[in-house]
């Protein structure tokens, strides 16, 4: 950062001073169009500068929520500001904002009750049960029969009666994960494990630790609310003793066992938040196509960490994307006012399912009733061959327009000589939105997945600079593409 500020205080691109456009002039040399001195300023080491910053481990890889998603999406509107642009969002803020509703396990509306005979047991979470991973965590309220597991091996397990019963363990081990899918599959309410007794931790140290990251950690935003999941149920020591064991005795695998088991167990509602999109506007300059506004886009979220604090730093995902708009941004600043409006939005929360630009686009804002007429998404511009980048909507694609065509011509001017298609990639980032709640042409520029795709190793040292400064120079060509009075989409 400090090595940037200087340069960009005075209005320079270019590290040492250069003649002005007018001095040149005088000198004979013809004058550069808007359009070169834009490009001109798009330069690699500065888009690294950026997401240096960006990608870095202080920004605990910019989770929906967190403080430095917060931190990302200040630092974006101090640059807009720097640039001139004008707020994109409601009562003169560059920050539009939208609310959801977080929902996260409540151990409070957990509860298992087992009924044997005459008597009933009950038992709470935490004390009494743990769950030993969030597959086990769901919205159920439901009664089932208990079935012997015997061995719990895959073999026998594959051969019990399980539809709407709890399979009993008592090796004090659960199951693996295709036994599971596998009993699920077959009607089975969950598993029931009893603890070993030679185990050399009691179950709340195996678990205990886990299960305080299920009440704390907020699990997952409403779409994800329905799912019923599928238990593995551990009893502590204490609880297992409390139950009549006795009737245990001697049973085989498949055996009923005596047992009727009530389960809740619930997401709590963890209330409202409030998540950020951040928009800034490029007003237009001609009297009537600056009414018109092309959207550009880039999610500027990530995943965030571990619980073992290891960081995800999302620098391809989608730190290329973030910087390279800021770049773009820059463009425009030395570009001038284009014909027509351009605003920049980076949006939120991409990663938990598109939901920024959800927001926005079933409620967009427009400031001075902007009218959009198409959208440029770009996510993930940062890796893979450097002469190729992959697009959709090709021709193949329903909502294929000319837009795509924009993009294949100036793909040449920027030394990538080979398209391929990014239609399999459709549905996974926030283009889809801008055409399916506005019905608006878009164009989806991105690189491709990677070995380091949503890994902790998606780190800026990997990031090729040079592409990503193509790919925004490609984008800035676009924008001066659509300046004809009548774009063809
Ligand atoms: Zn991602």
């Amino acid at each position: 950062m400090m090595i940037l500020t200087a340069p960009l205080l005075l209005g320079l691109a270019l590290p040492v001073p250069q003649p002005s456009t007018q001095d040149s002039a005088v000198l004979d040399a013809p004058a550069k169009t808007n359009l070169e001195r834009a490009l001109d300023t798009i330069n690699a080491d500065e888009i690294r500068s950026d997401l240096v910053f960006v990608a870095s481990d202080v920004m605990g890889g910019r989770n929906s929520p967190s403080p430095q998603l917060k931190i990302a999406a200040r630092f974006i509107r101090s640059r807009l500001m720097r640039y001139g642009f004008q707020p994109g969002a409601q009562e003169g803020s560059y920050l539009y904002e939208w609310q959801i509703n977080q929902i996260g396990f409540n151990p409070e509306d957990a509860k298992v009750t087992i009924a044997s005979g005459d008597e009933t047991f009950e038992f709470s979470f935490g004390d009494d049960y743990l769950f030993p991973d969030f597959k086990s965590l769901g919205m159920r309220d439901g009664r089932g029969s208990v079935v012997f597991g015997g061995d719990m091996k895959a073999d026998t397990l594959a051969e019990l009666e399980v539809d709407g019963a709890w399979v009993l363990s008592t090796t004090g081990k659960g199951v693996s994960g295709k036994s599971r899918r596998a009993l699920e599959k077959r009607g089975a309410v969950g598993v029931l494990v009893l603890p070993a007794e030679d185990a050399s931790k009691t179950v709340k140290e195996a678990l205990g630790a886990r299960a305080a990251r299920f009440s704390s950690k907020r699990l997952s935003f409403s779409p994800s609310a329905n799912r019923a999941g599928f238990p593995m149920l551990h009893l502590t020591e204490s609880a297992a003793k409390s139950l009549p064991l006795d009737s245990l005795e001697g049973l085989e695998a498949g055996a009923k066992v005596d047992w009727a088991v009530h389960e809740k167990c619930a997401y709590g509602d963890l209330g409202e938040i409030t998540l950020e999109n951040v928009a800034g506007i490029w007003p237009g300059s001609d009297p009537e196509l600056k009414n018109e506004v092309i959207i550009l886009s880039a999610h500027y979220d990530h995943v965030g960490e571990r619980p073992d604090g290891t960081i995800f730093n999302g620098a391809d995902d989608n730190g290329s994307g973030t910087c390279g708009m800021l770049a773009i941004a820059e463009a425009l600043k030395e570009y001038g006012p284009m014909r027509r409006s351009v605003m920049l939005m980076w949006v939120s929360a991409e990663e938990k399912g598109l939901l920024g630009s959800e927001a926005w686009t079933k409620n967009p804002y427009l400031p001075g009733g902007l009218k959009p007429i198409c959208n440029i998404n770009i996510d993930m511009i940062g890796r893979n061959a450097s002469d190729e980048f992959l697009i959709t909507p090709t021709k193949k694609h329903p909502a294929y327009s000319a837009l795509t065509q924009v993009a294949e011509a100036n793909a040449e001017s920027e030394g990538f000589t080979k398209i391929k298609s990014a239609d399999a990639y459709w549905a996974r980032s926030d283009h889809a939105n801008f055409e399916q709640h506005m019905g608006l042409p878009v164009a989806f520029l991105f690189c491709d997945v990677h070995e380091d795709y949503h890994q902790p190793s998606d780190t800026p040292d990997k990031i090729d600079y040079d592409k990503m400064r193509r790919i925004c120079r490609l984008v800035v060509r676009m924008l001066e593409d659509l300046q004809v009075d009548k774009p063809k989409f």
